[in-house]
């Protein structure tokens, strides 16, 4: 929501925009690694497997923070949304403020790479990304990251 200047200013931030440009947010610049989500409400929500930048916990909401509308899509997780135009914005896991942006919203990620993929065994069979990286399947996934349930 803030504009910052000075040290923190928009230098050290890398810039993405919703469709309609009403929202507008940020991560670090040196956010560069793309993860790949194949599970059925991934899926559902964005039309296909997602795609999104790993933020931590830090992700700003630069302008129309009015706009944004948060769904509680499980006890552990929201995503969130324009109210104007429908643009998936956030995915984000309440419990340790981590946040998950769609690559799709920044204009251009410099150094972007494929990192991993999870929930590969949730992924429908009609379809691929190319190249070698680290599949966890759900179960590996979720032993990861210490959430269940
Ligand atoms: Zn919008
Ligand atoms: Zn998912």
């Amino acid at each position: 929501m803030t504009e910052r200047i000075g040290m923190d200013g928009d230098a050290g931030r890398l810039r993405g925009r919703c469709l309609c440009g009403g929202v507008s947010l940020s991560v670090p610049a040196d956010t560069r690694d793309v993860d790949v989500c194949h599970c059925g409400a991934c899926r559902r929500w964005h039309g296909g497997p997602a795609m999104v930048l790993h933020a931590g916990g830090d992700l700003r909401i630069e302008a129309g923070d009015d706009r944004v509308r948060r769904y509680p899509s499980s006890a552990w997780a929201e995503r969130a949304f324009c109210a104007v135009c429908g643009s998936g914005l956030f995915f984000r896991l309440t419990g340790d403020d981590q946040a998950f942006v769609p690559a799709g919203l920044f204009d251009a990620i410099p150094g972007a790479r494929l990192h991993s993929e999870i929930f590969t065994d949730a992924q429908p069979g009609w379809y691929a990304f190319a190249g070698r990286r680290e599949r966890l399947t759900e179960a590996e996934f979720l032993a990861r990251v210490g959430t269940a349930g």
